[in-house]
């Protein structure tokens, strides 16, 4: 596997590029803008999936799977929805293909066979779940229905990138129905934070929560909750979106509930969003020049023992040594491999595993075996230590843990020295242009200045903070007045 990335800062853009199919991550398909994820990563994906997956079900939601195609009709029920994905949808009008009478040996699409009504590829799937929520809901004590899917949408994304940004992408999509308005805010509140949290605790990425403006709200919903991070460039990136859809979805599709009074009333809806674009942030956050940078609790193998030996009869003791390392690590819940690949020099599989973000490095030797020791190398500081045989376990388990942390850490003072209060519009351009990150600055609460800004500068509002504080202020555009500070970046 060669390795000799092209550097962050030659081109960040490239070094993303190239690191995403060097570490055999994904690769771009025959298909346009869409991808084909590659067993590592997909492993990752998968490891993402379940942690999610459990958090989920811990706040009381069930897995369930809506149909790929959503009928022109229902689809367009929901106008803003509709209105707001139509320039993305890829829609089906025929199902069938016949030999082609004037291209011998090629098929063509069989004109008798045009679908009565055009089928979208779904692009989310609020208006299937909502037309199939209209059967499962009569009275208050369907509710609340709490269910999230696992699937794949399609966007007809024009400018595509690998995992940030690709036609095709996968996903879960949580979509609740709730008795009452404080109940479903509640709801779409709690999934934000959910987000949070994994985005915090598993990747090592701290994000802003925050909400959206209306600008850049959802189609189709009343508030948009967000979380966003910083990229290692000084772009942002929403990492997942979580909305309160009001009664519009209810509205919509006729979907009532008899109260416990007796009264017909609409029901309140959430829907919630994580994408493989987390691939995307998790590897711009932290991985460097020499590869990936993966944190402990998403890395598929926490540990890679790599055995240093001459003949048979060395590797077979070594072995020996390295078959109870794995069983002791695996009984602390240390996720482990053992490479003992004899197709590879050990040299070739350090650069792999340096490459692919593994964790930690053990390297073990004949001599190390007679000394009691072995060679620990940490990815994440690139620094190497000979560490006793005795306590390896237990210590490597620590070390883990010091490596999840300090990978946010890192990145958290990354992302805190790179949020910059600004108080004109000059100052606001001088950041953009010469640090980049979030820039808080007020503004007037219209959407007309927002473009204007996004026109001049390309940066544009990623969320107005949930924790922000009301303050007096001018508009840095318009001079009007503003109460508090929003956030501003330039954005993936
Ligand atoms: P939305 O349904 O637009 O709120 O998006 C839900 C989640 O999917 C958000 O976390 C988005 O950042 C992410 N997302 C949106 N479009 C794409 C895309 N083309 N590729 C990958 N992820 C996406």
């Amino acid at each position: 596997m060669s390795k000799n990335l092209t550097s962050r800062s030659e081109d960040y853009s490239k070094w993303y590029n190239e690191l995403v199919v060097k570490a055999d991550l994904a690769q771009n398909s025959a298909v346009r803008g869409c991808m084909v994820i590659k067993p590592y990563g997909y492993a990752i994906w998968e490891k993402m999936q379940a942690e999610l997956d459990r958090m989920f079900k811990e706040t009381g939601h069930q897995n369930a799977y809506f149909p790929l195609f959503v009928p022109k009709s229902l689809f367009e029920a929901e106008e803003k929805n509709a209105e707001g994905f139509a320039k993305e949808c890829a829609v089906v009008t025929h199902y069938r293909l016949q030999n082609d009478p004037d291209n011998p040996g090629k098929l063509r699409v069989d004109p008798e066979a045009k679908l009565e009504e055009e089928l979208v590829v779904r692009p989310t799937s609020e208006a299937i779940i909502w037309s199939t929520y209209k059967g499962w809901i009569q009275s208050y004590r369907d509710l609340p229905l709490l269910i999230n899917q696992w699937a794949n949408v399609v966007r007809w994304e024009m400018r595509t990138r690998l995992f940030l940004r690709t036609a095709e992408f996968l996903w879960q999509e949580g979509h609740t129905a709730h008795a009452t308005k404080a109940e479903a805010i509640t709801e779409a509140e709690l999934m934000n934070n959910v987000y949070a949290d994994f985005a915090e605790n598993f990747m090592a990425i701290p994000v802003i929560k925050g909400t959206k403006t209306e600008s850049e709200r959802f189609a189709g919903a009343d508030e948009t909750y967000c979380i966003e991070a910083l990229m290692q460039d000084g772009k942002a990136l929403q990492a997942g979106t979580s909305h309160f859809l009001g009664q519009n979805f209810a509205k919509a599709f006729d979907v009532k509930f008899a109260s416990s009074e007796g009264t017909q009333e609409y029901v309140w809806a959430t829907s919630w969003g994580v994408s493989t674009r987390l691939m995307g942030a998790l590897i711009m956050t932290h991985s460097d020049d020499q590869g990936l940078v993966l944190p402990p609790n998403l890395a598929p193998n926490q540990v890679v023992i790599v055995p240093i030996y001459k003949g048979a009869e060395q590797l077979e003791e070594l072995s020996a040594t390295v078959q109870g390392i794995m069983k002791n690590l695996r009984a602390l819940g240390v996720t482990v491999k053992y490479d003992d690949r004899d197709t590879y020099r050990p040299g070739a599989k350090f650069a792999q595993h340096e490459l692919q973000g593994v964790p930690l490095r053990i390297a073990i030797g004949a001599r190390d075996l007679a000394n009691g020791t072995v060679e620990l190398a940490r990815r994440d500081t690139l620094t190497k230590e000979s560490i006793a045989l005795e306590g390896l376990e237990q210590h490597i388990k620590a070390l883990l843990e010091e490596i999840q942390q300090s990978l946010f850490d890192k990145s958290k003072s990354y992302r805190d020295d790179h949020i910059t209060a600004v108080d004109t519009f000059d100052e606001f351009k001088k950041v953009l242009k010469n640090k980049g990150g979030f820039i808080s600055a007020h503004w007037d609460g219209t959407s007309e200045t927002e473009e204007k800004i996004k026109e001049l500068t390309k940066a544009t509002i990623r969320c107005i903070p949930m924790d922000y504080k009301e303050e007096e202020g001018k508009c840095v555009l318009t001079g009007n007045s503003s109460s508090r500070r929003v956030l501003f970046a330039k954005a993936y």
